[in-house]
């Protein structure tokens, strides 16, 4: 067996279940003193700790930051048989929470799932399929072979333009493993249709890991004003139109987003309670204030400000700034369900950010819920990364 021996001191985040070994964790003088354990390319290899305790197996990548994807933390056997009982483990949980008025949902969340850089969408009745760490690959077929089996997807593409493959150093390109490549198509998400574009949509063709928040947005929605900003398709404004919202405006800066939002406006007959705006958000919203406008109801879901841990202060003001326009907005007994996608804004940061910004506003608030992503985006313990996406909803108290 291969081996990777860590830096003394750099083991910590492994011993807790962590995935990822850095290159920089790595001791190499255990190669020059014995030239047989080192790894090839995508070979399986046992990493260890500084005095040669066992830390898990995994696959290496020398031209990768990310040398070492972990599978196992448990001296599993990594083979064949493994990735086929993790690609049906993957598939079961999201089975015992599936609804029928649901069809799309995110089979296979990578290494949340046990499976590094592996994510596999099902839209309907086409899945849509990511390999995004190249030690993986080897196991391409019996990914795919799986997942046809359980699943029986009409159409499976392999998804592979995502620029992070470069890293890794593969190539990027695109293929219809099985049935055909259908472009656009129609999904449902909590008894909505939604159009989505697969060929030029953002992430694999859509965000999934909103719909349990979009709904959530009902109850609160009916008879209310609703501004909706980044918006993307519209999920968070056509669940308020859905409920009832007696006027819902919903902004994105992509005119492509816009369209495919326009589109399932229609596509749900909500059409004449909601206006899509293509615009800045941020001058959506300083523009909205100059103009003494209110609403009952702002959603906010930004991109990620924060790429990394060294962006924290900018996205921290960007936050901020978002946050407050909106509390400015906000109708006395008003709710602000807010957004970050962001890891490097863990959530009692967010949550400081935000709360501050309602001071600013001279607001008391009340915190009426907190959220995430939907559960078939699970949060691995030991690996904090995948908690990434924080929903906070406050109410203004009047
Ligand atoms: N709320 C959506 C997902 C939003 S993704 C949903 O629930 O499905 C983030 C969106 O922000 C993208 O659609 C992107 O086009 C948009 N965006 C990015 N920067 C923006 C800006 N400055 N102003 C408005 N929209 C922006």
């Amino acid at each position: 067996m291969k081996q990777v021996r860590l830096i003394n001191g750099t083991q910590k985040k492994c011993q807790e279940g962590h995935p990822w070994v850095y290159s920089t964790q790595i001791d190499r003088s255990l190669w020059s003193d014995n030239p047989d354990l080192e790894p090839d390319v995508s070979d399986v290899t046992d990493v260890v700790d500084f005095r040669g305790r066992y830390l898990g197996t995994g696959v290496y990548n020398p031209v990768s930051m990310l040398a070492v994807r972990l599978l196992t933390h448990r001296h599993d056997q990594v083979d064949d048989d493994l990735i086929r009982r993790r690609v049906r483990e993957a598939i079961a949980w999201r089975k015992q929470g599936m609804h029928s008025d649901t069809d799309s949902y995110r089979m296979i969340f990578a290494e949340a799932d046990r499976l590094p850089g592996v994510i596999a969408d099902l839209f309907a009745d086409t899945l849509v399929l990511q390999i995004l760490a190249r030690g993986m690959e080897q196991w391409l077929d019996v990914i795919v072979d799986t997942l046809t089996e359980e699943l029986k997807p009409a159409n499976l593409i392999l998804q592979h333009e995502e620029p992070v493959r470069l890293k890794e150093g593969l190539p990027l390109y695109r293929r219809v493993c099985r049935g055909q490549d259908p472009g656009r198509l129609i999904i449902r998400e909590n008894g909505l249709s939604l159009m989505i574009d697969l060929s030029s949509g953002q992430k694999t063709g859509y965000f999934l890991d909103q719909k349990a928040n979009h709904a959530a947005l009902r109850p609160y929605a009916t008879g209310k004003t609703v501004l909706d900003c980044f918006c993307y398709s519209g999920g968070f404004a056509l669940n308020a139109a859905f409920a009832g919202a007696a006027r819902v405006t919903a902004v994105d800066q992509s005119e492509a987003a816009i369209q495919l939002a326009r589109t399932n406006g229609q596509l749900n007959d909500l059409q004449d309670s909601i206006d899509w705006i293509t615009a800045n958000a941020f001058d959506y919203l300083r523009q909205a204030i100059a103009s003494r406008l209110a609403y009952d109801i702002i959603v906010l879901d930004p991109p990620a400000f924060a790429k990394n841990h060294a962006a924290q202060h900018a996205a921290i003001r960007g936050y901020k700034e978002i946050n407050l326009s909106a509390f400015r907005l906000l109708t006395p007994g008003g709710i602000l369900v807010t957004h970050s996608c962001s890891f490097h804004m863990p959530e009692d940061l967010f949550l400081e950010t935000v709360l501050a910004a309602a001071r600013d506003a001279r607001l008391s608030v009340r915190i009426i819920d907190i959220r995430r992503q939907d559960f078939d985006h699970p949060v691995l313990g030991g690996y904090p990364e995948s908690h990434y996406l924080k929903s906070l909803w406050l109410q203004v108290l009047p």
